[in-house]
């Protein structure tokens, strides 16, 4: 059918996309098709979210590939998503001027309070325009939820539900005509694809899970720790499943149907855990989303955390990747370039941060969500809380950077992919270059200085951990944390 350009006073069922870029398992747009009503597809750029620190270019870039993947599998139903660019109180209030909007069908989002104050005002804004808003499910993810007495029992129902994909033959669609709201066209810097970053698309999402099963999973298991191999061997659907190309729904019975691989069990077993932890995590944001700024056990309020004329330098080295350790230094360069680094690397960056240099980790939560291209609110936050030890109850883990090296990058090929100025440093000493002697250096061809071509640690790496060890267990025993853990685990955790 035809897509028509609407005329003043067509009666359009409205679908708000958010980070569900995605035409299949798609519930809002399900139901919009259902009602009858011309199907208007529509997705705002919004200014506030493009100046919020957690974001960055990466994150718009994939979500304009989405979209483009999205309307090129819409050409066959002569469909296009509009794209606008606009606060969403304007946008919706000049679609309301020139359309009649039966409903608007959206996914719930579990976002930034700049999202759910936005989200509550186009409530208000419904409400006063006589507008029904038909919000769905996100995934697994319950909204009001207060406990998780029942809450995995519904996780397998709803990931074992069949899919809601929609019919879109017949369908009839509509875009907003310009005079009404002006089409967004993505800057030319969007439009190139950035070399080792994952591309947006469901198309992509689709043949990256089947690579998956094609062969690189299946050393999934033994890789998902080690920075260079789980690369490949990880499943990498994670930008794909938080800008929602693909649904964890999807995700997870691809599973079920591969379960009984041979010689695959290991791989799949760990890889599930991981799909539930996906909605498990957002469930804790869900519930309780004033972790985005404050610690989710209050006891640790008054946390010590260092305020001394360092602070900033050391915050500096960082987030540029020049702490002096290799390992820390070469994740977050890497992470610059590509975007990805695997849990294990992601959770030594926040210990290194918290543990070794004492900072608070609000300092630097949205410096690792702007480059995460797969940043999540609802995982980011409460897994960044877990690995700087302030939630009370989960185990303590200081990450030894040196350790991890020889552990999970023992020939050093991932700290030199990334580390270039030290390729010519040999193991282990790669490792620990503060140790290398003067005439080392020559040899090596490299200077470790706090001027030189790599640095001098930021720190004493064993005083440090000692030091955090000693504050973190102490201020455990507290009696105001151990009381938080009782309403913590009551809220967030499923009873025994
Ligand atoms: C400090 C910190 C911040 C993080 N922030 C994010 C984030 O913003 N977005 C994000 O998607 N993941 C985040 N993670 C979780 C995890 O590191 C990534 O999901 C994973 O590395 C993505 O790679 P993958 O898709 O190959 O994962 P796989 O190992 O193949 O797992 C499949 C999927 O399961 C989910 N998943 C995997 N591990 C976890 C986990 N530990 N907790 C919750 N869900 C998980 C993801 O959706 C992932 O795509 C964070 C972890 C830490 C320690």
């Amino acid at each position: 059918m035809e897509e028509s350009p609407l005329t003043v006073n067509s009666r359009v069922s409205v679908v708000w996309l958010k980070r569900d870029l995605r035409l299949t398992d798609h519930a809002p747009l399900a139901a919009a098709v259902r009602s009858g009503f011309p199907v208007l597809l529509l997705y705002v750029f919004e200014p506030m979210l493009q100046d919020d620190e957690h974001y960055d270019e990466r994150h718009w870039r994939f979500v304009w590939q989405s979209l483009e993947d999205m309307n090129g599998q819409l050409a066959d139903f002569d469909a296009t998503v509009t794209i606008v660019y606009g606060e969403c109180g304007d946008i919706f209030s000049r679609l309301a001027s020139c359309v009649d909007i039966d409903a608007i069908y959206s996914h719930e989002e579990v976002g930034l309070a700049s999202t759910f104050i936005r989200d509550r005002q186009i409530q208000q804004w419904c409400k006063q325009k006589g507008i029904a808003w038909y919000e769905y499910q996100h995934g697994a993810v319950q909204r009001g939820a207060t406990d998780r007495k029942v809450w995995d029992k519904a996780w397998d129902t709803y990931m074992r539900a069949p899919l809601e994909t929609p019919r879109l033959e017949g369908t009839q669609f509509c875009a907003v005509p310009e005079q009404c709201l002006p089409h967004y066209t993505a800057p030319e810097s969007w439009q190139i694809k950035r070399k080792g970053m994952q591309t947006g698309g469901a198309t992509l999402a689709w043949k990256t899970l089947d690579s998956f099963y094609e062969g690189r999973g299946k050393d999934y298991a033994f890789c998902i720790s080690k920075p260079a191999q789980s690369r490949n061997h990880c499943s990498r659907l994670s930008p794909y499943l938080a800008w929602g190309n693909i649904s964890v729904r999807e995700v997870y019975q691809a599973l079920l149907f591969n379960w009984s691989r041979p010689g695959w069990r290991r791989a799949l077993s760990a890889f599930s855990s991981r799909l539930h932890w996906h909605c498990h995590f957002i469930q804790k944001f869900e519930s309780e989303c004033e972790m985005e700024f404050r610690h989710v056990n209050a006891g640790y309020r008054d946390f010590p955390y260092r305020n001394d004329d360092k602070v900033a330098e050391h915050l500096k080295a960082w987030k540029e990747g020049r702490t002096g350790f290799p390992l820390v230094d070469a994740c977050m360069r890497c992470l610059q370039a590509t975007g990805y680094i695997n849990f294990r690397m992601r959770a030594m960056l926040v210990s290194f941060l918290c543990h070794h240099l004492n900072i608070d980790w609000r300092l630097g939560v949205k410096h690792l969500a702007a480059l995460f291209l797969d940043f999540e609110p609802g995982i980011h936050y409460p897994q960044f809380q877990m690995q700087a030890g302030v939630t009370g109850t989960n185990t303590i883990r200081i990450y030894n950077p040196t350790k991890q090296a020889q552990e999970h990058d023992p020939e050093g090929a991932f700290i030199c992919r990334w580390l270039p100025e030290l390729r010519g440093v040999p193991v282990p000493l790669l490792f620990e270059p503060w140790k290398l002697t003067p005439m080392e250096q020559q040899l090596y061809g490299i200077t470790v200085a706090a001027d030189g071509e790599y640095p001098l640690p930021v720190v004493e790496l064993e005083q440090a951990a000692r030091e955090a060890r000693e504050r973190l267990w102490g201020w455990r025993k507290r009696a105001e944390v151990k009381k938080e853990n009782s309403r913590i685990l009551a809220r967030h955790v499923r009873p025994e």
